[in-house]
């Protein structure tokens, strides 16, 4: 009961940001938040250096600095993206890297741009480091060992942005690198075919990881995980591609189910309980007096709210006062992304003349399926 209560403070609290996370301040208009998680890797980082004598605050330190770097690589995709006319929702720091989350990735050069974006950064970083390094070096007439001793977080950030970018232009989904293959390759080929190859690439990339890891011995587990990180990503990056390719030219008007049943707020628990037996509806929205959309009662918050306050119970009381609303003209991929956000809750369509439909992740996936059978014979049409 505490921790869905916190999660929902946390969510809440930034403005339909990603789940678990914290606000930190914002880049170039773009909000940058850290994973909850982040925080316990800064105290493992930071017990471990203390472990190897280099104390407790010099690991945190140099750990803050790298993930500074990972932040500007992301601000580099995003302001990338911005040229071509696309928005980023917010920038992510996960302990394991960080997320810049595009609200679409435009197709073939613009792909480019963006991806290649990022790790330009860090190589842009690598040589204003090795500028530094130098120039202390030019100070000190000593050996460059001993620069290198003097300036110790110096020439480890140096080396940490020459991986970041060597490691974020494997040709391997989800790396950048991986982008950069498909958007070359989509120049020549179309996209679908692109995505497939890209993706095989990289998951054969991923097989050569695990094998590395075990020969020559001792096991590598670092390198076991990075494979299998490759190994998931490349797949599910070519099944995502797959279908955005599907809904590509669509519109939410396309998707949307236009027959269901609606409640009112005033509207007693009970008869959202019999609407639900009645019908194969899972989320009903709930409209006011003026029929404009006041929000969506789930079928779980209806039975837990039947559970707690029983038949008599409002359905103002139980629904959801924000669902996820799109106009009828917005694309399908808007709604993808908002259907993965949060896959539980359904999108409203509404227009000029108000509620016109709803769209939810089970007949995304419906429509997806047609696609794909229409794609077979050549013609993806949809009610349009
Ligand atoms: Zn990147």
């Amino acid at each position: 009961m505490d921790d869905d209560a916190t999660e929902s403070r946390v969510r809440r609290g930034g403005e339909g940001g990603s789940p678990w996370s914290v606000r930190i301040g914002a880049l170039a208009g773009i909000p940058i938040r850290i994973h909850l998680t982040f925080f316990l890797l800064l105290l493992w980082f930071g017990n471990v250096s203390s472990d190897q004598g280099e104390g407790f605050l010099g690991g945190v330190v140099f750990m803050l600095l790298l993930f500074g770097c990972v932040v500007l690589h992301e601000l580099g995709h995003a302001l990338a993206a911005r040229r071509f006319g696309v928005a980023t929702r917010e920038i992510v720091l996960y302990p394991f890297g960080g997320v810049a989350r595009i609200d679409r990735m435009p197709a073939g050069k613009a792909e480019l741009v963006i991806a290649l974006a990022g790790p330009a950064v860090n190589l842009v970083l690598a040589a204003l480091l090795g500028g530094a390094l130098f120039a202390l070096r030019a100070h000190a007439p000593d050996s460059a060992e001993e620069v290198i001793a003097d300036a110790p977080v110096l020439w480890q950030l140096l080396w940490a942005n020459l991986v970041l970018f060597g490691f974020n232009l494997l040709p391997a989904f989800p790396m950048d690198g991986g982008r950069v293959l498909r958007a070359t390759l989509s120049l020549f080929l179309g996209e679908t075919r692109a995505t497939n190859i890209a993706a095989a690439v990289g998951q054969s990339l991923a097989l050569v990881f695990a094998v590395l890891a075990f020969v020559p011995p001792p096991v590598k587990p670092v390198l076991l995980l990075i494979a299998f990180f490759v190994f998931v990503g490349a797949g599910q990056e070519a099944s995502y591609q797959r279908s955005r390719a599907a809904v590509r030219g669509l519109t939410a008007s396309n998707a949307m189910v236009t027959r269901f049943e609606t409640l009112a707020p005033q509207d007693p628990l009970s008869r959202a309980a019999q609407l639900l037996l009645a019908t194969q509806q899972q989320d009903f929205p709930v409209l006011d007096a003026w029929d404009r959309v006041a929000g969506v009662l789930h079928r779980s918050a209806l039975l837990a709210a039947l559970a707690g306050e029983g038949r008599e119970g409002t359905v103002l009381e139980a629904m959801d006062r924000e669902p996820p609303v799109v106009r009828p003209d917005a694309p399908l991929e808007e709604v993808l992304r908002l259907l993965q956000a949060r896959p539980m809750q359904p999108v409203l369509v509404v227009g000029e003349r108000g509620l016109e439909g709803m769209i939810t992740l089970e007949n995304f996936g419906e429509l997806l399926e047609i696609a794909e059978s229409l794609g077979r014979t050549g013609a993806i049409r949809i009610r349009s």
